[in-house]
């Protein structure tokens, strides 16, 4: 079974330069997981995003903490995804500070959004979890707890993909994702912009340090996603160069909405 990835959002905080916040869709046959799910939701309803779900009676969707630049497109869900079912994986502590009915019940209830989860009209079940491993149709996900205010959740899919966002570079982030294909890892600073701890405050990771890690790791290649509003394409793609050179292996910059074939069983 070919297992597909779309990225639907590839920046942080707001959306910017035609990028949408946080969200990756993988397509394996007839199974849909969304990782997040920040504004790159509204991506759904893009034609060739539709088509690729047409056959899918289900969308899973996994969100890897609460913050709005991953969660804000769950609100947009009874406009992009009509009728069907949808399982949503929500963090519980201690993988994350939040509890998920409180976190979720904040965004989407009155007088923030006018119907709450429950009255969506289409079937959306809460599944909390606390890890290490959870089962989503056909894909094994492990997760572990990263350092991030209020925490937030890595990922890993058998030998396919690791998606590691919101986080300060943590060391132990190098034995989770080790011989992973391809690895999605954010990188919110550029080396000049991390001086001084600013990393480790903002809680987010820098450019030269995810190169490293990526190296050590023995990743098949890199995805720097998590991209600050503030970079243009120019920057971003001196940005995948950068990564490239230091890490050595490939590294490149996915343009939201294109179809990453990654071509491996999901486990
Ligand atoms: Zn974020
Ligand atoms: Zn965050």
């Amino acid at each position: 079974m070919p297992l597909r990835l779309v990225p639907l959002g590839t920046g942080g905080y707001f959306p910017a330069h035609g990028r949408q916040t946080m969200s990756f869709l993988l397509v394996a046959g007839e199974n849909a997981l969304l990782l997040d799910a920040g504004s790159g939701v509204a991506r759904l309803a893009e034609p060739a995003v539709a088509a690729l779900l047409a056959g899918c009676p289900r969308l899973d969707i996994l969100l890897t903490h609460y913050h709005l630049d991953h969660v804000v497109g769950l609100s947009y869900l009874s406009g992009v995804w009509r009728g069907r079912p949808v399982r949503l994986f929500a963090p519980a502590p201690p993988l994350v500070a939040a509890a998920p009915e409180e976190a979720l019940g904040r965004l989407l209830a009155p007088p923030l959004f006018p119907v709450p989860l429950a009255d969506f009209p289409l079937p959306v079940e809460v599944v909390p979890f606390t890890g290490p491993e959870l089962t989503a149709g056909p894909f094994t996900l492990r997760l572990r707890s990263q350092r991030h205010p209020g925490g937030s959740v890595g990922v890993r899919i058998g030998d396919a993909l690791a998606y590691v966002t919101d986080t300060v570079l943590d060391p132990e982030t190098e034995a989770f994702v080790r011989g992973v294909g391809l690895l999605l890892h954010e990188v919110w600073l550029t080396d000049n912009e991390a001086g001084d701890g600013a990393a480790e405050r903002s809680g987010h990771a820098a450019a030269s340090e995810v190169a490293d890690l990526a190296r050590r790791a023995g990743v098949g290649r890199l995805l720097p996603v998590h991209h600050h509003p503030r970079r243009t394409a120019e920057e971003l793609t001196a940005l995948a160069a950068a990564l490239a050179a230091r890490a050595g292996l490939p590294a490149e910059i996915a343009r939201e909405g294109e179809v990453i074939e990654l071509g491996t069983e999901p486990r």
